[in-house]
């Protein structure tokens, strides 16, 4: 049996005030609490951030003023609903494949890596990433009432751009964050800032235009890694989506934002003895010599069936491929990594970034080599120790390693992949080297019988993102990828059977 309390007046009135306090409240005199100070402010109003200079249509020098506008700008997207969510979703799919050569073109001079005709043709397909049709609710209905799952935004989310794809991952990040209802801010690859000013200018001045809004989308005019630093810790961000190689992913996860990562890869590629060695080539070709080989998902190194060698050689040959000889690959291995002492002081390559993404032609003079100026790609025979292998070259030189066995082929492709879980292709017609490898390799993207492309919608099944968030698992990143699940339960009622 409990004994009563006995409290005197003076005692209980402090209760009262730490309990008010512990809710965030204020005793004033006579000890009221402050309602106001229990509930969270009221946004800002939400008017257009201009400089003194005019509007700035999202190109911003300092990134905590990027952030801030961004802010203002989700709180007014809020306010207009899915519909201008669509409408810039719209707009973007719009803009880029009207001015797909004009962004390219000047990409293209400003990075001065890759193909210009792939540069437009990435800026023609974003219109394949998917909007706000994407986010469905998640709907329960029973004996205790009905509760709906919703996909909400986060607000101001921050991007990281790679210089490899930079309008491109821009316009595609654009459409899937803003389709689930954000605002973004980039901080593009230094390579590449230009190149996201422009698009992002011509974004803002089009949504503008339509909706009212002004800086939905910012960028960083002339990004450092301290913008970098100051997007990670601004308390405005509240998410980070990054893609690019280990050293960003490593900053990002280290930020303590929730970050979304699309790391590195080094896609092998297997070819068995069931399959066409021709047809093999050919799609080899195609997605190896992508862009001059800057696709994450690009094949990267090749392992065939001994047996099989000649005929893919021949095939590689034939889809218009040229072979180095192994003393052009050493020359070209040469300029191609240096040899630098790593912390654990072995001997470890170290890519020369003046040759990535350059075209066959220039890789082949650094060989010694002479080959006609439309060569999509040059290929050697190696072993699966070379550099060429082991390193994410991105150059359209490709290493093709012949092996006894599928499961020593497997066993290479696995040690190549480095567990970066990114992308694997197979050509074969046997279900159980598909199936060995798919687990073996356990990657995001396993393509099976076609160019690495066809992993992101272009001549397969599905949709693109220029993001694969790998590393974080999110997989191809799409408007879900950016919201947050927010449940809302109706109890014992609005069931109607
Ligand atoms: P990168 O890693 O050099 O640069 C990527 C971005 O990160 C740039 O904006 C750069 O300025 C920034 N950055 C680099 N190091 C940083 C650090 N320590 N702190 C903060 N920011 C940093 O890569 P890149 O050459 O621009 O792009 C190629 C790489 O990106 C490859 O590894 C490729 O596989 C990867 N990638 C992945 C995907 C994917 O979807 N998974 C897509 C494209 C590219």
């Amino acid at each position: 049996m409990s004994t009563p309390i006995q409290l005197d007046e003076k005692a209980l009135r402090h209760v009262v005030e730490e309990v008010i306090r512990g809710l965030g409240g204020r005793a004033g005199s006579g000890g009221k609490p402050n309602p106001s100070a229990a509930v969270p402010a009221p946004p800002p109003a939400a008017g257009p951030r201009r400089s003194p200079k005019g509007p700035r249509f999202g190109v911003f020098e300092d990134a905590n003023e990027a952030c801030a506008a961004a802010q203002d700008a989700f709180l007014q997207l809020r306010e207009k609903g899915v519909a201008a969510r669509a409408k810039v979703v719209e707009i973007v799919k719009e803009l880029v494949t009207a001015r797909a050569v004009e962004w390219g073109r000047f990409e293209f001079e400003e990075t001065k890596i890759g193909r210009l005709d792939h540069k437009i043709e990435k800026l023609q397909i974003v219109k394949l990433v998917p909007g706000v049709e994407w986010l469905h609710p998640y709907g329960l209905s029973g004996d205790h009432g009905i509760t709906l799952e919703e996909y909400t935004p986060y607000g101001v989310v921050g991007a990281i751009l790679p210089v490899t794809h930079s309008v491109p991952t821009l316009s595609g990040n654009i459409i899937n964050i803003v389709a689930a209802g954000n605002a973004v801010v980039f901080n593009p690859h230094p390579g590449g800032a230009r190149s996201a000013a422009l698009a992002v200018r011509a974004y803002n001045e089009a949504i503008h235009a339509a909706l009212g809004i002004e800086n939905l989308v910012c960028t960083v005019e002339k990004p450092t890694l301290e913008s970098f630093d100051a997007l990670a810790k601004n308390e405005l961000v509240r998410l980070l989506c990054v893609t690019g190689g280990p050293g960003v992913v490593q900053a990002a996860m280290k930020s303590g934002k929730r970050a979304i990562c699309a790391g590195p890869g080094n896609p092998p590629v297997l070819v068995d003895d069931t399959v066409d060695p021709e047809k093999a080539a050919r799609d080899i070709v195609q997605g190896g010599a992508y862009d001059n080989n800057l696709l994450c998902i690009g094949e990267k190194q090749v392992f065939v069936l001994e047996h099989m060698a000649s005929a893919l050689l021949r095939g590689l040959e034939k889809a218009g491929a040229v072979q180095l000889t192994a003393s052009q690959l050493e020359k070209l291995t040469a300029a191609a990594f240096s040899t630098a002492k790593d912390a654990g002081g072995c001997s470890h390559p170290v890519l020369n970034r003046a040759l990535v993404g350059r075209d066959p032609v220039v890789l082949a003079r650094e060989a010694g080599a002479s080959v006609p100026e439309k060569t999509p790609l040059l290929f050697a025979e190696t072993d699966v120790e070379h550099p060429f292998v082991l390193e994410e070259q991105m150059m359209p030189m490709l290493p093709v390693v012949r092996v006894k066995t599928v499961e020593q082929g497997i066993e290479y492709a696995v040690r190549s992949e480095h567990g970066y879980k990114h992308s694997a292709m197979i050509h074969s017609l046997n279900v159980e080297h598909m199936t060995q490898m798919a687990r073996a390799l356990d990657t995001t993207l396993f393509v099976k019988n076609g160019p690495c492309v066809a992993g992101l919608g272009l001549g397969g099944e599905g949709y693109l993102s220029y993001s694969i968030a790998t590393t974080t698992g999110e997989g191809i990143t799409n408007p879900r990828t950016f919201t947050r699940t927010r449940r809302c339960v109706m109890v014992d009622n609005l069931r109607i059977y």
